[in-house]
């Protein structure tokens, strides 16, 4: 019996969190499988921020429900950021924390989409996107960006895809899963469209803000005019390797921000007590260990990509932030090892899980059958033994 709903049974189940289980299921088999398909930091959170949820457990103040939308210092401080690094006008009252930039975004759809409405989506784009707008029972509507352009689109490609349905576009830099960073320049460019489009709304997500290896974040909400036409996501689980905590917000205007806070209060009550005072510390402290953290990724960029460009057949592109590649494996569809036959992104991931004992994600889940989405969110031992895997594997292909 499948009594599911439609808006249910339209939507597929997350292939991040799809992978990463599968890989937990061959190490709980004994199978040394190096996992790189969640995106999630492999350091540990900062001390400082620990300590604060610590004291936050002692101090026996934090047991009862917090305000709906966050407590007022936490929103406070995280309007303050974004006053002082992002140069945006926020302030508390704009700010709904949720438990993790995924509600955040589910929030938002659930507050602002009608049946029929359209939301562009920037693709590839991050799987949950897609989802979430189904569930809204709004359409997405993918708008592709291309390996030659860094997988960016363009403002053209904004313009001719909007329509009367238009409620909303969505994206984020850097970008998950292509690791793309749209400059200032490109953002203006695609504000300038939107600007001429009364009803459209921009959903901006900045999760991988301080992941970024050229250079700062430009945040849409920054652009002139762009204010109140953007709803800005972002959260600690990144920058802070703060996953688990599941802290994300949204800064938006007002009407929106009290939306998505009335969708929040029927679903959750609120985020996490404990959780939130980690994140105050986090937001008020010394980024010194995110700096850390960075350099490391940085690092790891490297490596991975000179060890890609060895691997025949491969094409990936030059990412500026986030902890992913999102290369062309197009390759190897076609060919077989004697026993199986890669005919697509699923058969690849399979093959690669199987046979080099290496976990990535198909990239159909991100909208690119041609690619597949690898995170170097691991240690450099781990990367560099898994691209040699991943060589050796795919050398017995024919
Ligand atoms: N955002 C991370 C990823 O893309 C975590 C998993 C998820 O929520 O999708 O891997």
């Amino acid at each position: 019996m499948n009594q599911l709903s439609d808006r249910i049974n339209a939507i597929e189940e997350s292939a991040t969190l799809a992978m990463a289980a599968k890989a937990r299921e061959f190490k709980s088999r004994g199978i040394d499988v190096i996992n790189l398909s969640l995106g999630e930091p492999d350091f540990k959170t900062p001390q400082h921020i620990c300590d604060a949820a610590k004291k936050a457990i002692d101090d026996g103040k934090y047991f009862s429900y917090p305000p709906v939308a966050g407590y007022p210092d936490l929103r406070e401080a995280i309007a303050t950021k974004y006053q002082k690094e992002n140069n945006v006008p926020y302030k508390a009252e704009n700010i709904v924390v949720s438990n993790g930039a995924k509600q955040s975004i589910a929030n938002v759809m659930l507050a602002l989409l009608n049946r029929g409405d359209e939301v562009i989506i920037f693709s590839p784009f991050w799987v949950s996107y897609d989802a979430l707008v189904r569930l809204a029972e709004a359409t997405p509507v993918l708008v592709k960006g291309t390996l030659d352009n860094d997988f960016k689109v363009t403002a053209a490609q904004v313009e001719k895809a909007i329509t009367p349905k238009t409620k909303a576009l969505i994206f984020s830099s850097p970008c998950n899963p292509t690791g793309s960073v749209f400059s200032r320049k490109e953002l203006e460019a695609i504000a300038a469209v939107v600007l001429k489009h009364p009803n459209v709304l921009v959903i901006a997500d900045e999760i991988y803000e301080h992941i970024n290896f050229e250079g700062g974040q430009t945040s849409m909400a920054s652009i002139p005019g762009m204010f109140e036409r953007t709803i800005t996501v972002n959260g600690f689980a990144k920058g802070f390797a703060m996953t688990g905590w599941r802290v994300g917000y949204i800064a938006a205007p007002k009407w929106i921000a009290d939306g998505s806070n009335k969708v929040q209060g029927q679903i959750t009550s609120a985020n996490c007590s404990i959780s939130q005072r980690g994140a105050l510390a986090a937001i008020s402290g010394d980024l010194k260990p995110t700096h850390e953290m960075v350099v490391q990724y940085h690092k790891r960029r490297d490596i991975v990509y000179n060890l890609l460009k060895e691997i025949p057949g491969i094409k990936a592109n030059y990412p500026q932030g986030a902890f992913y590649f999102f290369p062309d494996v197009s390759y190897y569809y076609g060919k077989s090892d004697g026993v199986s036959t890669i005919k697509n992104g699923d058969d690849f991931c399979l093959y690669m899980l199987e046979k080099g004992h290496v976990s990535l994600v198909p990239g159909g889940a991100f909208g690119e059958g041609n690619c597949v989405r690898l995170s170097y969110a691991a240690s450099e031992k781990e990367l560099i033994e898994a691209m040699a895997r991943m060589k050796k594997a795919l050398a017995l292909l024919k």
